[in-house]
């Protein structure tokens, strides 16, 4: 059978201080493709965030007084027990976020490498010395540092990964002494319950972790702008960043955003069909809701044509319909208003001169893979993020032409090019403005242990186990001398 008995959840509650206890009004969660409810979480109310977040602060000093080695275990022991239900989390994710399965299982294979590597740097996790003596006032001095955890770390997710992008705040916080108050995108907190079962039977102690669900603009505003809260580490749209620097007060403060990512395919390519078919998984899967989501293809004139042909005979062979079906490359969108939104972007391109190669076509939550041509730079397919399935192919005049225009934009997650051409590589390097920059792959490339993160509007901060461990750290120097 391809499509195996649907996701059924229950009820679930909020999870405070090591307890299961109840909440305020109950949301529903649905099945992305059939609609239906698969699941209710209780909304926190006022007194749970503070509830939390109290539970928290005893929790981070429980973490901080664990010794290395027993944080390494806790972490080591989530990973196998995430993989001991990898099926199950992944079925969970493919209903509650829309994601076909075999995505889905991706990135349960990739939440338990994410824990896997926390658990190793649980145990790395240092300072250094510092040569005083290198100005005349230090000399006679002996310096070094270390890292302390922040204390409570508020974790606000989004729902495109609704495990894995979770793991990459929950998994570095707890691995540098810290406690955690998690709540997830309203869309999919279904997953972050089941993460939340698997830390407590690793043995995490009592307010480590704690689970608050609700809207964003109430709950989460409430969770990040609490005094007890020290860092505040957030993945989410450009709008929500922007708005927390404003609302979070003096605390460390990561911002994982948005991207409108950009491609360079140089004319020396030999591969098209290769190159093709790894731009068309970038640019579709999780129907295009990735913040480095392929979105704007540069071709150089010489391969601009063969490349828009190869692309367009890629995207139209990706299986569109029920993520749990296991053929299926591409799901629903998050919600028939979301794909609303992206068929509308669509047609204001059309209506100002781009063309629909392939695709363009919606039914209910479902948008097929669209590949445009002739879109203009102000339009929003090519200018905003469009965190749907929909990518342009765009001509250059030559490969510099290509560069500046995949540079011009406001945001600055990660690029792509392809080239043999090593002095195109290096003119490429020296002149991206990205956090990331991948040579001969897909932009959507992300190995879990690299620094990951944007510049300009996609964000502040680095994730990647030991970066995002670092600025879930306080630096304390220590000076001493002899005494006298
Ligand atoms: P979103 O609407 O910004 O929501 C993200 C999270 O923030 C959700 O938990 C949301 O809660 C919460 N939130 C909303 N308003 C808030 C507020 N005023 N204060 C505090 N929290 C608030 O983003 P999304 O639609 O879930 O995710 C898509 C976006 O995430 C895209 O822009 C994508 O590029 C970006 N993203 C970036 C990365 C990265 O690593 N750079 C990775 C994945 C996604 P509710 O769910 O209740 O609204």
């Amino acid at each position: 059978m391809v499509i195996q008995e649907r996701v059924r959840f229950g009820e679930a509650r909020l999870f405070i201080g090591g307890r299961w206890v109840e909440g305020g009004t109950p949301i529903p969660v649905r099945d992305k493709y059939t609609g239906e409810v698969i699941g209710i979480v209780p909304e926190a109310r006022r007194e749970d965030v503070e509830a939390a977040v109290a539970a928290a602060q005893e929790g981070a000093k429980a973490m901080a007084a664990l010794p290395a080695w027993r944080r390494a275990e806790i972490l080591r022991r989530a990973a196998e027990l995430i993989r001991e239900q990898k099926e199950d989390f992944a079925r969970l994710i493919a209903a509650e976020a829309g994601k076909a399965l075999k995505w889905a299982r991706a990135e349960v294979e990739r939440a338990i490498w994410t824990f896997t590597i926390a658990s190793e740097e649980a145990r790395r996790i240092s300072g250094e010395v510092i040569p005083l003596d290198a100005v005349p006032a230090g000399e006679g001095y002996f310096g070094f540092y270390i890292r302390r955890p922040v204390g409570v770390v508020a974790a606000i997710t989004p729902f495109n990964f609704p495990l894995n992008l979770v793991a990459h705040k929950v998994a570095p916080a707890l691995a540098a002494g810290n406690a955690v108050v998690l709540k997830p995108a309203s869309a999919t907190p279904l997953t972050s319950v089941k993460l939340c079962q698997v830390l407590e039977a690793a043995g995490i102690p009592a307010g480590g972790i704690n689970l608050i669900f609700g809207p964003g603009g109430t709950v989460g505003e409430w969770l990040a702008a609490h005094p007890v809260v020290g860092k505040v580490s957030f993945t989410g749209s450009r709008a929500v960043g922007d708005r927390l620097t404003r609302v979070v007060g003096i605390k460390k403060l990561t911002l994982e955003l948005g991207n409108a990512t950009p491609v360079v395919v140089a004319e020396d390519v030999t591969d098209l069909g290769w190159v093709a078919r790894r731009l068309a998984v970038g640019a579709f899967y999780n129907s295009g809701q990735v913040c480095i989501s392929v979105q704007r293809i540069y071709g150089t004139r010489r391969v601009y044509e063969p490349l828009v042909e190869t692309f367009a005979k890629a995207a139209q062979e990706m299986v569109v319909g029920d993520p749990l079906d296991e053929r299926v490359d591409v799901g629903p969108l998050i919600d028939e208003r979301e794909a609303m939104r992206v068929e509308g972007w669509v047609q204001e391109a059309v209506s100002g001169g781009a063309q629909v190669v392939t695709g363009g076509r919606r039914e209910g939550p479902v948008m097929w893979p669209t590949v445009l041509i002739r879109a203009r730079p102000e339009m929003r397919v090519v200018r905003e993020e469009v965190f749907g399935p929909v990518a342009s192919v765009l001509e250059a005049a030559d490969f510099e032409e290509a560069l500046a225009a995949a540079n011009a934009t406001e945001y600055g997650l990660q690029v792509a090019v392809f080239t043999r051409d090593i002095n195109r590589v290096l003119r490429a390097i020296q002149g991206l403005n990205f956090g990331g920059i991948i040579i001969n792959d897909t932009p959507t490339f992300r190995a879990d242990h690299m620094p990951y993160g944007g510049v300009k509007g996609s964000g502040l901060g680095r994730e990647g186990v030991r970066y995002a461990m670092e600025e879930m750290t306080h630096v304390h120097m220590v000076v001493i001398r002899p005494a006298p």
